[in-house]
Order: C-alpha cells, then structure tokens, then sequence
C-alpha cells in the first residue's frame, strides 16, 4: 500500500472547540485521508455525543467525571470507548490506535497530553500554543529525542513553517508576525477602562474560541505568539517582529539573510493551516473561499502600540528574560482572562493582574518541569488572591 492510500488516523484533544470542530469539517471532506480516533471535550457532552455518533472514533474522553454516564449510555449501541478522569488525557494520549494528535484544547490544561504525545513518538499539530509558552524547552527537546514533528495550526506560524519549507539551509534573518489589531485597534486606555466582554468577543477577521479572542482583544495572543515562535523556529527575540496588519491577509513572513521576504498569504480561514497540518507534507483540495487582489486590494501595516497594549510588552520581557516567566505570565493572563469573562476585572486590569504576578513570583532560569507546574499553580493563587476570586 503506497503512504497515500494509507488513512492517517488523528486524535482530537478539544474536538468541541472551535479548532476540533474545524478539524472534524476538514476530516469530513477528506474521508479517504483521514479517520477521527480519538475525540475529547472538557464539558460539552451533548456535541460530544452528537462528533461521536457521526465519526465513530475508537475513543472519546469527557474530562468533567459527571457527565461520563450520560456520554457512557449516549454511545451504548457503538463501539466507542469512554473516558474520563483526570488521568484519561494522558492515558489516551499514550495509546496506539492514532497517528497525529491535533493539540486543541485551550490553555495550560493541554501541556500534559501533549507532552504524553510526543514521548509516544505521535505526530504533532500544534494549536495549543499555551504548551511552548509554559514549557517550550522541555517539548521542543523530547520532540527532537523523539524524532517528533510539531507541525504548527497557528495561522501566523504555518504560514512561517510554509515559508522556510525548502530553505532548510538558509539562516532567517527575521520573522514577521503579523497582527489583526483585535477589536480595538487604535483605541486607548480611557476607552479601553470601559470595554465589556460582549464587545471585546467581537473579532472583527477570526471566529474563535472565548480565551483567544480575549487574548487577541489584548494582543497578549500576540506576545503568546512570540514566544511559540521562539521555541518552533528556533529563534533568538530580537528576531521577531511584530506588526499589526488589520485585513489579515499575510499571515506572517519570514526575512532571510539576502533581504528576501516570503509570505504566505490567504483569507483568514483556520480550516486553511489545519488541513495543511493534517496533510502535510501533502497539500489537498478544497473549495476553501479564495482571496482576489481585485476585492481586498489594500494591505496595510503598523506599529503596534506597546504603551496602550501593555500585555504586549509583558510578553516581550518574558520572551527576553525566559526560563520560568512566560509559564507564570501564561497562567496569570488565563485566571486574569477568566475573570474578565466573568465580569470580575475590567479590560485594563488583566494586565495590571499579570504585571503584579510577574514580578512576584520568584525567577528560575532553567526550571525542571515539575518546577514549571509549580510557577504555574503559584502564578494562578496569587493571580486569584489579587482578583479575590
Ligand atoms: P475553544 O475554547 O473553542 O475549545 C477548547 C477545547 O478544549 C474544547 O474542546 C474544550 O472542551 C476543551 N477544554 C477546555 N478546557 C479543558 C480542560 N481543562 N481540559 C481538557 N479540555 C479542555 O478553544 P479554541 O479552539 O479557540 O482554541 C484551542 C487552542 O487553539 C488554544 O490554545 C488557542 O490558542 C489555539 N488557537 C485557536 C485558534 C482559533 O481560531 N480558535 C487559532 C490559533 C490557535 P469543552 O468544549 O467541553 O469545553
């Protein structure tokens, strides 16, 4: 049988999120490429089922344990097999009925499968970039131990991992991330003070979950961004460039040592960089709307302004000074993003929570991973003390 004849069997951790749903449409118009295997929500249940009956994984997880009997008895008349328990996504993640494991869930919560994944020699397509934040050192050496690609989702770093593919020998110069702006582009701080969460869900280019719509509000998704790029590419920070381009349409581009600049371009479709994950090395059809120069024929970039934004130059100290201070930011900005969604802190003060947190929390330059959960649980009590959660 010829590797394209064979089906790559994927697993979905966060199949009911915006990327797993995107992921199960791509896997959906391609069923002679891929199978779903393994499917897993935290507490959506009843979409759960619903992937579940269409699919017909080998395996799916319900992370929160009240809901397993409903999912149990949902999916009696099928084969499927039901997990959950807090031990059930590394397990899964261990097992050998998949190939590739599409890292979506969101947060900090997806380091551990992920980690499992790749010491069990799978295939990685990254979305949840939260991992190579919190500990992009530790997953990026047992990636190579293990000979493990880590094919990235992220829209801005495929279009970068698109870039460099056939310059394996050339040095970049500099890469370009590239940043709608989120809602309030070219606001300021008295605006900001009153923003709300209805307005702040409002994405003006990109549909996606609620915490990366915040995080791209606050343009810490960019500065989240930086530091995957750090770890995926190899990247020294002075290397990467941040610059707000509103109509996203260059994903991002990568400069090379004679000055060339490639892009990689598109309308923003996240069903564009997951089917190239899926597929790769391989690119597929698809009737994917397609972009005309003639409609959108105005590309424009700007400086980002750090001064209103502050989030984004938390995140460049972070990036500079490393070691375990992205993983306490990381947490912060997720218990900070948490409360605001719940009306808890107005806009501004999320950075004035990961500001705080980042300072007192103490520093260690090269933390084990056990050290990288302890910053992590230290970062979300003081975050949540000083929010009085
Ligand atoms: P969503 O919030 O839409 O989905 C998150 C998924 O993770 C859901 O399946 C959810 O289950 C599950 N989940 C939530 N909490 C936990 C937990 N504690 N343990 C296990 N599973 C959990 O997020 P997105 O799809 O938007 O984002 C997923 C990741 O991809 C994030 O890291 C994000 O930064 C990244 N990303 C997303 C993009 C996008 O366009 N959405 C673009 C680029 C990157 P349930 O539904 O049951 O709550």
């Amino acid at each position: 049988m010829s590797a394209d004849t064979i089906k790559k069997r994927i697993a979905i951790f966060g199949s009911t999120g915006s990327i797993g749903t995107q992921a199960l449409e791509v896997i959906d118009a391609n069923p002679d490429k891929f199978t779903a295997e393994v499917l897993t929500a935290q507490s959506n249940d009843e979409l759960l089922i619903k992937q579940a009956l269409q699919f017909n994984p080998n395996i799916v997880v319900i992370g929160d344990e009240k809901k397993y009997n409903r999912v149990k008895e949902a999916l009696s008349a099928t084969d499927v097999k039901v997990f959950t328990g807090i031990n059930a996504l590394e397990e899964v993640a261990a097992m050998d009925c998949y190939d590739l494991m599409l890292a979506a869930i969101v947060g900090y919560a997806g380091l551990r499968p992920t980690l499992k994944a790749i010491s069990n020699g799978k295939i990685i397509a990254l979305a949840n970039k939260e991992t190579l934040v919190v500990a992009g050192d530790i997953i990026m050496r047992t990636s190579v131990e293990k000979r493990v690609p880590i094919i990235p989702v992220d829209s801005e770093h495929s279009a970068i991992f698109q870039c460099l593919v056939g310059e394996t020998r050339n040095k970049i110069e500099k890469i370009i991330l590239t940043a709608s702006g989120g809602p309030f582009i070219g606001r300021k701080p008295n605006y900001l003070v009153n923003v709300k969460r209805e307005h702040a869900l409002q994405h003006p280019n990109w549909s996606m979950g609620a915490k990366i719509t915040i995080d791209s509000a606050t343009l810490m998704n960019k500065g989240l961004e930086m530091i995957e790029a750090k770890w995926l590419f190899n990247l020294k920070p002075e290397q990467i460039q941040v610059i707000i381009h509103p109509q996203s349409i260059i994903h991002s581009m990568v400069q090379f040592e004679d000055g060339s600049i490639k892009a990689q371009m598109g309308l923003p479709d996240m069903k564009l960089p997951i089917q190239y994950a899926l597929a790769f090395p391989k690119r597929l059809p698809n009737d994917f709307p397609r972009y005309d120069f003639r409609k959108v024929s105005t590309l424009t970039f700007e400086e980002p302004d750090l001064k209103t934004f502050r989030n984004l130059a938390l995140a460049q100290e972070a990036l500079n000074k490393g070691g375990n201070l992205p993983c306490v930011m990381n947490a912060a900005n997720e218990v900070a993003v948490y409360a605001f969604l719940r009306n808890r802190i107005n806009f501004l003060d999320m950075t004035n929570v990961i500001e705080s947190v980042m300072q007192k929390v103490s520093f260690i330059q090269n933390p084990t991973l056990e050290e990288y959960f302890d910053s992590d649980g230290e970062a979300r009590n003081l975050a949540a003390d000083i929010i009085k959660l």
